[in-house]
C-alpha cells in the first residue's frame, strides 16, 4: 500500500452541503457572461443589511447533507486521505458553518478548515489556500471557479455540477459528492 498522503480540497456550500436554492445562481452567472460579456471574475460581496438576510436565508437553514458525506467520513478513517475544508462563504455566515458541521457529525472529517474571513474574492481565496495547504484535489460546484482554479494548474479541480449547466464540456465533472470522491479514488488507483 502507498504511503503517500493523498490532500482534497472541498468547497461547502453545493459540495459538503447541498442547497436546494443553488440552481438559481447559474443563470445569473450565465447572463452576466453570455449578455453582458463579462470577462473579469467578480462576486458580489454582500455588503447591507438586506443583502446579508437573503445570503443568509439563501445558504443558511436550507442546507442539507450532499450525497457522499458517509463516503466521506469513512475516507476520512483512512490514513491514505486528507481531506481539508476551504469555504469562501462570507463571515457573517461563518457560525452557521461550525454549528452545521457538529449537527452533521462532520468537524472531525477535516483535518483543517479555511475560512474566508476577511471576505476575499471566493476565487482568489481558495487558490490562495489551495497552494498553502498544497492539495492534490479541488472539489467546487461553481463553474466560474472551477475554471479559474484548473488553469492554475496546481491539483485537478473537480466539479460538482447541476441539471441546468450539466452539458457543459469538462474532463473531471460529477452530480455530486459521492461520486466525484469516488472519481477521485479511481483516479489514484490507476498510479
Ligand atoms: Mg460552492
Amino acid at each position: 500500500m502507498m504511503s503517500k498522503k493523498i490532500r482534497v480540497g472541498l468547497d461547502f456550500d453545493g459540495v459538503v452541503a447541498y442547497n436546494p436554492f443553488r440552481v438559481v445562481r447559474a443563470p445569473v452567472a450565465m447572463v452576466k457572461k453570455k449578455i453582458f460579456r463579462e470577462k473579469k471574475l467578480k462576486f458580489l460581496i454582500p455588503a447591507n443589511k438586506w443583502q446579508r438576510m437573503i445570503w443568509s436565508v439563501v445558504f443558511g437553514s436550507s442546507m442539507l447533507p450532499a450525497q457522499g458525506v458517509e463516503l466521506l467520513r469513512e475516507m476520512a478513517t483512512d490514513p491514505r486521505w486528507e481531506f481539508h475544508l476551504v469555504t469562501a462563504r462570507f463571515s457573517f455566515l461563518q457560525d452557521d458553518l461550525a454549528k452545521w458541521l457538529n449537527k452533521n457529525g462532520l468537524t472531525d472529517v477535516f483535518k483543517t478548515i479555511n475560512l474566508n474571513k476577511k471576505d476575499d474574492q471566493p476565487h482568489l481565496f481558495k487558490e490562495e489556500i489551495m497552494k498553502r495547504l498544497n492539495v492534490h484535489y479541488f472539489v467546487d460546484d461553481n463553474l466560474d471557479i472551477v475554471e479559474y482554479l484548473a488553469k492554475k494548474k496546481n491539483a485537478k479541480i473537480y466539479w460538482i455540477y447541476n441539471f441546468i449547466d450539466r452539458s457543459y464540456p469538462y474532463e473531471f465533472k460529477y452530480p455530486y459528492l459521492e461520486k466525484a470522491l469516488r472519481g477521485i479514488a479511481t483516479n489514484e488507483d490507476t498510479f
